[in-house]
């Protein structure tokens, strides 16, 4: 009987919870692009697509890996992953045109479930990503993601569309850079960040958000366990949570 009782009340509570807008929980979440918006790394993926009539392919990509993750559980600084992996590989437009039709096939499954919370709880959703402004916009912008919301690096370009560059004034090219992104933010409220990597963790380290979910749903990187507030399998379980 009790356990009757307890079930219904658990059942009434989610129902309730699943309509209370992140606006009335006074909650802003910043979310990650990479591993956590979609299944992929964005710029491992450019490489494939730059590097897929070069011998070398399969050696070049390899070593990408390896920084990426090297990044990612905080081995090297971002700013060093970061110019590593660019110096790997040559690309242009029509190389980040190809990526971006990649990634809307590949957007996280449980976000895509979930994109009418995206659409409704706009005002307080951010994307913040050392990734590439070029090929997150096309994909967090249909889920009603603001642009002004959006927070990542940007490239230089020559006139035939080949990339020259990344635009250094931009703190995400740096070490900390998330960090400072989130300070210049200055948001009032709790603060969530949801993402898979280090550069994630390390906001939270920085006492910059109140809160640090470890996002699991595409890869788990077990070496961030200890550092997470909550791990969560799905964004079904981050909604489950924050509210
Ligand atoms: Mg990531």
């Amino acid at each position: 009987m009790n356990f009757q009782t307890h079930n219904i009340s658990d059942i009434l509570l989610l129902v309730f919870v699943y309509f209370m807008n992140l606006v009335d929980l006074n909650i802003n979440i910043i979310i990650d692009f990479d591993s956590t918006f979609v299944k992929l790394e964005g710029l491992e993926e450019l490489a494939r697509i730059s590097l897929h009539e070069n011998p070398r392919k399969d050696e070049i990509i390899k070593e990408i890996e390896k920084i990426t993750n090297d990044g990612m559980t905080g081995k090297i600084t971002f700013e060093n992953s970061l110019e590593e992996r660019l110096r790997l590989f040559k690309s242009n437009k029509n190389d980040i045109s190809n990526l971006v039709d990649m990634l809307q096939e590949n957007v996280t499954h449980s976000i895509v479930n979930n994109k009418s919370y995206f659409m409704e709880n706009s005002q307080n959703i951010y994307v913040i990503s050392g990734g590439f402004e070029d090929w997150i916009c096309p994909i967090v912008l249909p889920y009603g993601v603001i642009r002004e919301n959006v927070i990542s690096n940007k490239f230089f370009y020559d006139e035939e569309g080949m990339i020259t560059g990344i635009d250094k004034s931009i703190p995400l090219t740096k070490t900390g850079g998330k960090t400072q992104c989130v300070r210049n933010l200055t948001l009032s409220g709790k603060k969530i960040f949801i993402g898979d990597g280090f550069t994630d963790y390390e906001v939270k380290k920085n006492g910059e958000v109140d809160e640090f979910i470890l996002f699991v749903e595409n890869i788990h990187r077990k070496e961030l366990d200890n550092y997470a507030d909550h791990i969560t399998q799905s964004w079904d379980e981050v909604l489950a949570y924050i509210s």
